[in-house]
């Protein structure tokens, strides 16, 4: 009789076979769907930077489903200040180089890839090959090319992979999609979404380096202004035409400054989008036939706060979203909840990137996007 692990646990559901016929007799048996609940999954965090620092290892001690089981670091110094912190064991503790032992290591059940962007698909496939669970950071791969590898890597491993769209699990986003998908204002006829921030920091940051970053705003910011006019009008865009404009070209030298771009739909709504590293933005509206609905702020770490034509405010308290977000990956893989943010969700945005930068470099002209339903999750 083949003994089971905690990975093979994990694989096996990735592959979407029934626990509770396979591990039936076993601690890890999920007849019922509360045992599979008392188990927390292990996470390794890759890359120890600014959002791993101060966002996902605070609210991995909020979780209830997942916990900090491990670190991956380059840098040495952050070895000992790390496992003191957060208890995290020797052997828990990897480098770039030896990462890939974590295949050994039944402790660690999804790695959290927090790299720079060029550095996702390298760490993500890594993760996969290793048996591991993929969380990797937004976006998700600098090209499309790489998000097929990524995907491909996980399905051929039998792991799960999400992107890390913390918005996916913020209520007010669930909110916001409710009134979309049950027409409360009636049909959606424009959308406008706008994410960015004015950039005044170290010129040699790595988000002004193309060949780590992929791009600009669009890259770093821009896929929320994506997210947002998909889920605030319900559906993916079937074109888009984009414009760039730069006006502080001696900061922005290698990567875009503020990008523009007009959606169209298959239902007839339109979509306008701004995206920018010299301008700040944070909203969404969606104007419908019988009203609107607003999110403003729409995209930061929360509180988020929104208004609707009725007069309401839409209000709920407050939670981390990356602590839901985490949760809702562990519970995805415990017990087949949706997966909120899939590998396909991250693709997509990847194909209306790649079909804006295409848009500006053609002056503008218009992409036909044909993505049917990809990445949607209601
Ligand atoms: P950061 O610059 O603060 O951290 C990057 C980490 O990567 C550092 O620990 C650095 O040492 C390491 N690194 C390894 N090789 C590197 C190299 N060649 N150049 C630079 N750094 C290197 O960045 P961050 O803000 O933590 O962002 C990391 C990832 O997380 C990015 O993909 C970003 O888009 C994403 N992110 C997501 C959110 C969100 O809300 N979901 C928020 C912030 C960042």
């Amino acid at each position: 009789m083949k003994i089971f692990t905690r990975r093979d646990f994990g694989i096996t559901l990735g592959k979407g076979i029934a626990a509770s016929t396979l591990l039936g007799g076993t601690s890890l048996a999920c007849g019922q769907n509360t045992k599979a609940l008392d188990k927390k999954l292990g996470i390794a965090l890759v890359g120890l930077g600014s959002y791993s620092t101060y966002q996902l290892a605070p609210s991995l001690q909020d979780t209830e489903h997942c916990y900090l089981a491990g670190i991956v670091t380059g840098t040495r110094e952050k070895e000992k200040i790390w496992q003191e912190k957060y208890g995290i064991p020797e052997e828990n503790t990897y480098n770039y180089e030896n990462f890939d032992n974590i295949a050994n290591n039944e402790t660690i059940d999804i790695v959290y890839v927090v790299l720079p962007n060029s550095m996702h698909a390298d760490f993500s496939i890594r993760a996969a090959k290793a048996g591991k669970h993929v969380i990797c950071e937004k976006p998700m791969a600098i090209n499309v090319a790489e998000c097929e590898a990524i995907i491909d890597a996980c399905d051929k491993a039998g792991v799960k992979l999400s992107v890390g769209y913390r918005m996916q699990s913020d209520p007010y986003t669930k909110e916001v999609k409710k009134y979309v998908t049950e027409k409360t204002f009636g049909d959606v006829h424009f959308v406008s979404s706008d994410a960015g921030y004015i950039s005044n920091g170290n010129p040699d940051q790595w988000r002004l380096n193309k060949e780590l970053s992929g791009g600009g705003a669009l890259m770093n910011m821009g896929v929320y202004s994506i997210q947002t006019s998909i889920y605030g009008c319900g559906s993916n865009p079937s074109s888009v035409s984009a414009q760039e404009f730069s006006t502080r070209p001696d900061y922005f030298k290698d990567t875009d400054e503020t990008i523009t771009a007009q959606f169209e739909f298959p239902n007839g709504a339109v979509g306008h989008m701004m995206t920018s590293h010299n301008a700040n933005g944070n909203r969404l509206k969606s104007h419908c036939s019988k009203g609107w609905f607003e999110l403003d702020p729409a995209h930061s770490y929360g509180p988020i706060s929104g208004r609707t034509s009725n007069g309401n405010v839409i209000s709920f308290p407050h939670q981390t979203q990356q602590a839901l977000q985490m949760d809702d990956f562990a519970k995805h893989i415990l017990m087949g909840t949706p997966n909120v943010a899939p590998g396909e969700m991250g693709k997509r945005d990847m194909i209306i990137v790649e079909a804006i930068y295409k848009s500006i470099a053609q002056g503008g002209k218009k992409q036909l996007l044909n993505l049917g339903n990809m990445g949607i999750v209601s």
